[in-house]
């Protein structure tokens, strides 16, 4: 008898962390995570690696997950980036219900823990300035130098910080400190700074504060008053933690843990919010849904799916070190997804004119094409063609090397669900060597699905008759960047390594007629060419296309070639 054994799959080393704070009965056997995006822009792939763990985490758990905005800095937070942030984790397929926060929800509750801090000597104000409080911070070598003011008593402290909220003193005057160990091998446990004044209007609490709390100050305690158990944040994040510890602790408030991972990198691309937003305002890409972007909205509108994001996130994992990712693999899964769901049509973007001689003028022959062949239910469409249609200029050579499957004097290939023709003759414009008309026969015998004739041809191509097609633009992209590591150079600025042909516009496409009536943001292959979606600003006036992905995967090309 053989015992069956299910194979159990890995643990990330998060899952291994909450796992064995499950065994222990930790916060009572609860998983509780948050998402905290700061609204200063739109959503990247790496926030989604990040969303997907932390909204992963829960639904593996049975725990909840929070949203929370981090909107401690009034100064570049705008509504637009909560809407938009909103609406990209709502398309990736995640929920937080009603568990919409936000960090300026608990401006009154840090306050409130700063008396506490005040009064206990944990805290104070200091009229150094930014300069001297940063020159005096030491080094991980050397101790901090004690702040003139770190002894003031209680009471004075009090009084300042009071005046300091009423807006009695100007930006940078003074500052509130934590009161902790100016010596301390954890640079951030140097007297961290917890408020600065600021006088600016706050988009949810406008002009009701002039302090601002700092992201050590804020955090943590956000975490605690919403009770999450698992704060998973960026490798970057680490050296926060004894801060984030001291701060829960101290307080004695509820005991949130921090954990860190590593951030998501991909190759040829920068994620940064502040970057991407440099992007935008100074025109390199038409906005923040630009398909060339590598936010979740330019995703969206390039044509990538929710499906393949979430399967590429889960693919890369959680690790506790920072990589690399290829965009090949991302691509990779976008094309899995595409190919299941994304009807074949016909498309064509630089067109050539083929006459074909032999079919009578004014007619036209049906033709029977299969929607999608990886999907039995997705059916069959007819396709009209007649005496003139459209094949990709590239697919006729004047002089074709041998292994040239494709069309080009004397040679036979088949019309993909139509009929084999053969080329005869074509004109040639002297004065630029361009091809412009290719006269063609067709052989009666040969319509696929009825073809008597027995012949066997080595290439098929896409066309589409050219009185019944529909003129189309197509943009097809390159990636944004022509370096692998746009931040890499310390010299130069990233922008220098924009790469100046990441958009072509092809406007004289043409495509079948079926897809006028297409709908925006639906997914096509467009046979042999690539993965195509239909565009926000398409109309039934003017189709537009943007191409989402290729047909040839590099990524399992890449695999294949691994030793
Ligand atoms: P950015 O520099 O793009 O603004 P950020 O970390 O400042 O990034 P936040 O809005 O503060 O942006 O991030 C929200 C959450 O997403 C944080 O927990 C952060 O750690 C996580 N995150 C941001 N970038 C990445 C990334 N590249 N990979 C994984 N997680 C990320
Ligand atoms: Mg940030």
């Amino acid at each position: 008898m053989s015992e069956h054994v299910a194979v159990k799959p890995s643990l990330n080393f998060i899952e291994e962390i909450i796992e064995e704070d499950l065994k222990k009965g930790k916060n009572e056997g609860r998983v509780h995570t948050r998402f905290p995006p700061e609204p200063n822009g739109f959503l990247h792939i790496g926030h989604a690696k990040s969303i997907c763990l932390n909204f992963g985490i829960a639904e593996k758990y049975n725990g909840l997950c929070n949203l929370r905005f981090d909107d401690t800095n009034p100064e570049k937070e705008e509504q637009e980036y909560i809407d938009a942030i909103k609406k990209d984790i709502q398309w990736l397929g995640f929920n937080w219900d009603d568990r919409e926060y936000y960090a300026s929800d608990y401006f009154h509750n840090l306050y409130e823990f700063a008396i506490q801090l005040i009064k206990e000597g944990k805290a104070y104000v200091d009229d150094q300035t930014a300069e001297e409080i940063a020159a005096s911070r030491g080094t991980p070598t050397e101790p901090g130098r004690e702040s003139p003011f770190r002894d003031r008593p209680v009471a004075e402290n009090l009084q300042l910080f009071e005046k300091m909220k009423n807006g009695k003193y100007d930006e940078g005057a003074i500052v509130l400190r934590a009161k902790i160990d100016m010596a301390s091998p954890h640079t951030y446990l140097r007297d961290p700074v917890m408020y600065r004044i600021k006088f600016a209007e706050h988009p949810r609490t406008g002009n009701q504060w002039c302090i601002y709390p700092t992201y050590d100050w804020a955090h943590g305690q956000s975490d605690a008053l919403e009770e999450i158990t698992h704060s998973l944040c960026t490798l970057e994040f680490k050296v926060h933690r004894p801060l984030y510890d001291w701060y829960i602790k101290t307080l004695g408030i509820f005991p949130s843990k921090q954990r860190e991972f590593a951030r998501l990198n991909l190759a040829y691309t920068v994620l940064s919010k502040r970057k991407l937003r440099q992007l935008v305002e100074e025109g390199y890409v038409s906005g923040w849904d630009d398909p060339r972007m590598p936010t979740l909205s330019g995703m969206r509108r390039r044509g990538y799916t929710p499906g393949s994001i979430k399967n590429f996130c889960d693919t890369i994992g959680v690790a506790r070190r920072d990589g690399v990712v290829d965009m090949a693999l991302l691509e990779h899964n976008i094309r899995n997804d595409l190919n299941k769901v994304a009807r074949r049509v016909m498309g064509v973007l630089r067109p050539l004119k083929v006459i074909i001689t032999n079919f009578p003028e004014g007619e036209v022959a049906m033709c029977t094409a299969i929607n999608n062949p990886e999907d039995e239910n997705a059916g069959t469409r007819e396709i009209p063609f007649a005496r003139e249609v459209y094949i990709e200029k590239n697919d006729f050579m004047e002089d074709p090397p041998k292994k040239f499957f494709r069309l080009g004097p004397g040679r036979e290939v088949r019309l993909k669900y139509a009929y084999i023709i053969k080329c005869e003759s074509y004109d040639k414009d002297p004065a630029t060597g361009e091809i412009t008309t290719v006269y063609c026969s067709y052989d009666p015998d040969t319509k696929s699905g009825a073809d008597t004739s027995g012949k066997k041809v080595k290439g098929t191509l896409s066309w589409v008759a050219a009185a019944h097609a529909v003129d189309a633009e197509l943009r097809l992209y390159d990636r944004l960047f022509s370096v692998e590591d746009p931040e890499g150079d310390k010299e130069k600025d990233f922008k220098a390594f924009i790469n100046p042909d990441s958009l072509e516009i092809l406007t004289g496409s043409k495509v079948e007629p079926g897809l006028r009536s297409a709908s925006v943001l639906e997914h096509f292959q467009f046979e042999r060419q690539g993965y195509f979606n239909v565009d926000p600003d398409s109309a039934p006036e003017k189709l537009i296309f943007n191409k989402t992905v290729g047909l040839r995967d590099n990524w399992a090309r890449m695999q294949q070639k691994k030793p």
